[in-house]
């Protein structure tokens, strides 16, 4: 880990524009009066490579989104265990020494989801739908929970079975999205479906009794998913807390000081609802 403060601080993602990390880690920065601001760079997935050098050479730290986060996992230099354990890196760092520091923090903000939806934890069965660098996120914190169970759903089952391969038997595919949510008590979507107001992962109808519903897609609004879910009479959030969280946490690999939570949270209220 690198004892000077980064040379730049970006998020790397195609397409950006519509993240709204760089709202509340300005706001932390100011708070915190680093003179630095975190901007959004897009990048195509064929730049990524001269992306990273340039960024490398300018000590660069930051985030990273989809399509990028298997891509930055292949090209850093050093993986923190979880990042390893995940197979994906949302935040990075450069070292004195040059070399590329990979970490995944999302794991940190599905945490912070499951306290917020008040899961409990101990053999949980969890119906996860994706196979995606986020849907590995919720594997990894999972099968940290004392006898839990994820059953993943995806549409394409060979990289939901290649997932469930990383995972041993605390992670197994399910044959059908019915047998995925028999008796699941938390249902997480960890595909996109949901940026878009008139998609849903599954029918209200469809979620077990009592489930808890965890939405990482987050939208201005909320997503339909949880409206709709909450109005079923579920326990349910978007992923606004994760995104805060993971955004959080990385401030703290970068500058080796606690981020200023709350000041982060009031600014991403405020720009979610602009
Ligand atoms: P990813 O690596 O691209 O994986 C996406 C997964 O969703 C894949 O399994 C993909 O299936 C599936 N999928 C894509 N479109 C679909 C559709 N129309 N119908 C059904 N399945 C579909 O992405 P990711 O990094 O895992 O992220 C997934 C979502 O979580 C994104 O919306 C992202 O913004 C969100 N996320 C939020 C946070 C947060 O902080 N709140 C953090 C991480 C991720 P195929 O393999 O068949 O393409």
């Amino acid at each position: 880990m690198t004892g000077h403060r980064p040379g730049r601080l970006v998020l790397i993602g195609h397409p950006v524009a519509h993240s709204l990390s760089p709202a509340f880690q300005n706001a932390a920065l100011r708070d915190a009066g680093i003179p630095l601001t975190y901007e959004a760079l897009d990048v195509p997935p064929a730049a990524l490579p001269h992306a990273l050098r340039l960024l490398r050479t300018q000590r660069a730290a930051g985030n990273v989104t989809v399509p990028h986060k298997e891509s930055v996992f292949i090209a850093c230099d050093v993986l923190t265990p979880l990042a390893r354990r995940v197979g994906a890196v949302n935040t990075f760092w450069t070292r004195d020494d040059g070399a590329l520091v990979g970490d995944n923090t999302d794991v940190a903000g599905f945490e912070a989801l499951a306290d917020a939806l008040g899961v409990v934890r101990a053999h949980c069965v969890v119906a996860c739908m994706g196979s995606g660098g986020a849907a590995s996120a919720v594997c990894a914190a999972v099968e940290q929970w004392p006898g839990a169970l994820v059953r993943l759903w995806a549409r394409t089952p060979q990289r939901a079975r290649a997932l469930a391969a990383r995972f041993g038997d605390r992670v197994r595919v399910a044959p059908s999205l019915r047998d995925a949510l028999d008796g699941a008590q938390l249902v997480v979507n960890a595909t996109p479906l949901g940026l878009r107001d008139e998609d849903v992962p599954v029918a209200p109808d469809q979620l077990p009794r009592d489930a808890r519903v965890m939405d990482l897609v987050y939208r201005r609004g909320e997503t339909r998913w949880v409206r709709e879910a909450r109005r079923a009479g579920h326990a349910a959030c978007d992923g606004r807390e994760m995104l805060l969280v993971q955004g959080a946490a990385a401030f703290e690999q970068w500058f080796h000081r606690p981020p200023p939570l709350e000041v982060m949270r009031r600014a991403l209220e405020a720009a979610a609802a602009r």
